[in-house]
């Protein structure tokens, strides 16, 4: 039972300062869990409250006690599932805010799509047949982090090269759509029934991002491939004739969800991760089903934000604030799993 005051949770990586800082701007106690080695940095703010250390992000499970008498609400974000694994998240016994029932469409690339699907967005084309193919295609191993271990192919012979020293057991063979990639992040509540695009972001992901700054010719002869891996975040503003677009797909996915995963369906923070054609059609790569990190570039709200609130709004404090309604309507069973 959660009774007097409560105190916001989460794993020292990832988003936790943004999610700690709008926590506390909420008027939360703030705790944060991180390795031994980390404690030193997060002392650093004077948002924190309370940390808490473990040897490994794995161990969590041995303090999930002492939290639950701690009055915790725990906000998870991508280090979660990245360290800690499925299976514990899914039965982690602490108050969590969102559904913890997507987290298996979240991982499952076939479920993954069929929910895309089901929600009218393009995704794309798959290949199974390695006969089949149409070129360019990007190979993605399952559960990767952020994009390591992925290649790309322009045609057959490539292909097999490269599959040659592949080393993922399983992986999907999907078509490399040409376009500017886009990170859009909703928040939903199920309070309001009412969907919000609280910001946007790019990811920077090397070597990808940078090989243009090396003319062609000076790439000829190098042996460079493509990489993804995502080291940071660069914010990009939507052109307004398509913004329309990006509210309905997340309009769409909502609505998918309470139909496919369960009545309660999707909420609280998520993100499509979506590549823009020249015919300027999204094509969604991903969704991620919490806070992602691109978010941390606005800490202090971005434009969209700005456009409904007339306060600083990150996603963390949007958060913050769904918890502090829902308390104070006597309705946090409708938030937390
Ligand atoms: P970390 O705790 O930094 O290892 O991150 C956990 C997961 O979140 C990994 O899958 C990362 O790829 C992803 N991630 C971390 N930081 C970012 C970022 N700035 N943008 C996008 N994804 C990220
Ligand atoms: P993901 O793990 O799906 O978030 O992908 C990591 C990165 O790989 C993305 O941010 C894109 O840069 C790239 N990527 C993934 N899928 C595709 C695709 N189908 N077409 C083009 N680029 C992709």
């Amino acid at each position: 039972m959660l009774n007097g005051k409560l105190t916001i949770v989460t794993l020292g990586s990832h988003s936790a300062l943004q999610i700690l800082k709008g926590a506390k701007d909420e008027g939360f106690k703030t705790l944060v869990v991180t390795t031994t080695e980390k404690a030193h940095f997060y002392k650093r703010f004077k948002f924190i409250d309370e940390i808490l250390s473990i040897p490994e992000y794995s161990d969590f499970e041995s303090i999930e006690k002492k939290l639950r008498n701690k009055n915790c609400i725990l906000v998870p974000h991508g280090s979660f599932v990245a360290h800690l694994g499925l299976e514990i998240n899914k039965r982690m016994s602490l108050p969590y805010f969102g559904n913890k029932s997507v987290l298996d469409f979240e991982a499952h690339r076939e479920k993954q799509r069929q929910w895309l699907k089901n929600a009218d967005i393009n995704v794309p084309a798959q290949f199974e047949d390695v006969e089949n193919i149409s070129y360019p295609v990007i190979v993605k191993s399952y559960g990767a982090a952020g994009g390591k271990g992925y290649f790309y192919a322009k045609s057959k012979n490539d292909f097999k090269k490269k599959m040659g020293n592949f080393k993922a057991k399983h992986y999907v063979i999907q078509e490399y759509v040409i376009g500017v990639t886009l990170y859009i992040h909703y928040f939903y509540s199920p309070l309001t029934s009412e969907l919000e695009i609280l910001s946007m972001d790019r990811r920077y992901e090397t070597n990808v991002d940078s090989l243009g700054r090396i003319p062609l010719r000076g790439q000829v002869g190098l042996k460079i491939e493509p990489s993804y891996v995502v080291v940071g975040n660069s914010p990009l503003i939507l052109r307004e004739s398509l913004l329309h677009e990006a509210y309905d797909m997340g309009e769409r996915i909502i609505k998918a969800s309470k139909e496919l995963i369960d009545k309660r369906g999707l909420w609280g923070p998520f993100c499509l991760e979506t590549v823009i054609t020249e015919d300027s059609e999204f094509f969604a790569m991903e969704i991620s089903c919490r806070i992602v990190a691109g978010t941390n570039l606005f800490i202090e709200g971005s434009p969209y934000s700005w456009l409904t609130y007339d306060e600083p709004m990150s996603t963390g404090r949007r958060i913050a604030r769904e918890i502090k309604i829902a308390k104070k309507k006597n309705k946090l069973s409708q938030v937390l799993n």
